[in-house]
């Protein structure tokens, strides 16, 4: 006999973890089940939370007692509040992780969650009931096996019909090194769902031995640290400097000379990526009066040499990626760890779901995060947290759970999805929300506590 959960969710990327530690909060018995345990909390792309809008996103996470904030709270390496000289509505935190320090605290804040079983198995489809088209469990990859539920929250990320583009090379991928997920895109399309493709990249891993640091300038942290997470009193973690060089006009020929190589202008990508983090190839040709880009070089953590170059996204050969790279201010020797790449991956027009992030088509069935055409961390754990809480509430029969545009940016951002669908990937920003003057970061948890508290979603402590 397999057990039955009220919820099961499905990922463990940053939507699967807050969406299954708000359940868990709301008092149903939970199953998290994701591809790989240790890729629990796993940052796909740049180790860093908040950023403007974004920062805000996190704050009504926390407001909810969602996990994100706590957690980089515990992680944190370099905290600054972005737009600081300007006013308090567009001011956003910013906070640069130590990776594997974020995944420990994530698995340690799901692992003090009572109601919550994680297990490690890939869900290959999603079984119904015949007569009213009801949910009823999920179907295992290890021998077919049926997992009954009441309701389920999927959020596989970029992992549905996932390819990864180096050059001309192609690899079937749901992240570097992990498989794609080939099933729910079949047991989507065969219900009938308008599914998309979109596409994102990331730049190549530096080791920072190789990198000549000595006439580069240095960012430092805030002199006041101000934490993410209203119950953190302080932040106890060392704080590290990053360092900033810039492209220059012998890059920028490198790239403009290999441009057909690159698999965004080759035609091999024909997907949308998202505009506000355009790969290096696209600020080239986009932008052809800038002869220089600035480049961040972030430690990925305390205790690692990995360097993330942030601005140098791209999907070019690796042989130009070596030439590229070396062609920058203080990377002239630089060891590449691992290249840069795209990837293209299945999304769900987001059209189809209710404010709940229920499917329309599929009673108790509610996705969340970059499967509905989202782009970043922090608005996949939004959207987590609130379908979390929406499929406890199902389970409960209590009302659907949800907030206004004038009360929260997770308001502005479920509202745009399902009412103006998506055309390239969304990501948040101040100039989103029409009510921004009231919506501020600090205030997010005068505007949302007690609603949780209401609802059931945040814990007595
Ligand atoms: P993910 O974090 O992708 O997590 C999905 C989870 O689902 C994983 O744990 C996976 O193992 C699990 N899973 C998938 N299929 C199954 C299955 N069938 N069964 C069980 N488990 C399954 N965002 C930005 O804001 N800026 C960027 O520059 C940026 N660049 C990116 C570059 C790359 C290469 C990638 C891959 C992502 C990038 N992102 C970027 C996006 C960011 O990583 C995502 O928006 C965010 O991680 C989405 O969170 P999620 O929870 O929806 O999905």
């Amino acid at each position: 006999m397999i057990k039955t959960h009220e919820v099961i969710v499905i990922g463990g990327g940053h939507a699967g973890c807050e969406a299954a530690a708000a359940s868990s909060r709301m008092g149903c018995s939970t199953l998290l089940i994701t591809n790989n345990l240790s890729k629990i909390g796993e940052m796909s792309c740049n180790p860093s939370i908040g950023g403007l809008g974004k920062g805000h996103l996190v704050r009504e996470i926390d407001a909810l007692d969602g996990i994100m904030a706590k957690a980089i709270d515990k992680s944190g390496i370099q905290f600054r509040m972005l737009n600081a000289s300007k006013g308090p509505a567009v001011r956003g935190l910013r906070v640069q992780a130590d990776r594997k320090l974020y995944k420990k605290a994530i698995n340690q804040l799901l692992k003090s969650e009572k109601n919550l079983h994680i297990i490690e198995d890939e869900v290959i489809d999603i079984h119904l009931s015949k007569k009213d088209h009801k949910v009823k469990g999920v179907v295992l990859s290890k021998g077919k096996k049926i997992v009954p539920c009441g309701t389920i929250i999927l959020t596989t990320g970029t992992f549905l019909n996932g390819i990864i583009h180096v050059g001309e090379k192609k690899t079937n991928a749901g992240r570097i090194g992990e498989k794609a997920t080939y099933g729910l895109s079949k047991t989507f399309k065969k219900l009938g769902f308008k599914l998309g493709r979109m596409k994102t990249g990331t730049p190549p891993r530096i080791d920072k031995k190789t990198i000549n640091l000595k006439n580069l300038k240095k960012q430092f942290s805030d002199k006041t640290i101000i934490p993410f997470s209203f119950l953190t009193k302080k932040v106890e973690i060392n704080q590290i400097c990053c360092f900033i060089t810039t492209t220059n006009k012998k890059t920028h020929k490198i790239i403009k000379k290999n441009i057909k190589k690159s698999a965004i202008y080759s035609g091999q990508i024909k997907s949308t990526g998202p505009r506000y983090c355009p790969s290096i190839e696209d600020k080239v040709v986009k932008f052809k009066d800038k002869d220089k880009h600035h480049i961040f070089l972030e430690p990925e953590g305390l205790d690692t040499n990995v360097i993330y170059p942030n601005g140098i996204s791209t999907s070019l050969p690796e042989n130009i990626q070596e030439k590229m790279v070396k062609s920058i201010k203080g990377l002239e020797n630089a060891r590449i760890l691992q290249y840069g790449y795209a990837i293209e991956y299945d999304y769900i027009d987001p059209l189809q779901l209710s404010n709940s992030l229920e499917t329309n088509k599929i009673h108790n069935l509610f996705l969340a995060g970059q499967i509905n055409g989202t782009t970043g961390y922090e608005e996949a754990a939004a959207q987590g947290i609130i379908a979390g809480i929406n499929a406890a509430c199902k389970i409960k029969k209590k009302n659907k759970f949800i907030l206004s545009r004038s009360e929260a940016y997770i308001g502005v951002l479920i509202n745009d999805l399902v009412n103006r669908g998506v055309t390239e990937p969304y990501r948040m920003f101040t100039s989103r929300a029409e009510y921004r003057l009231i919506l501020r970061s600090e205030n997010a948890d005068l505007r949302l506590t007690s609603k949780g508290l209401e609802i059931g979603c945040i814990s007595n402590e």
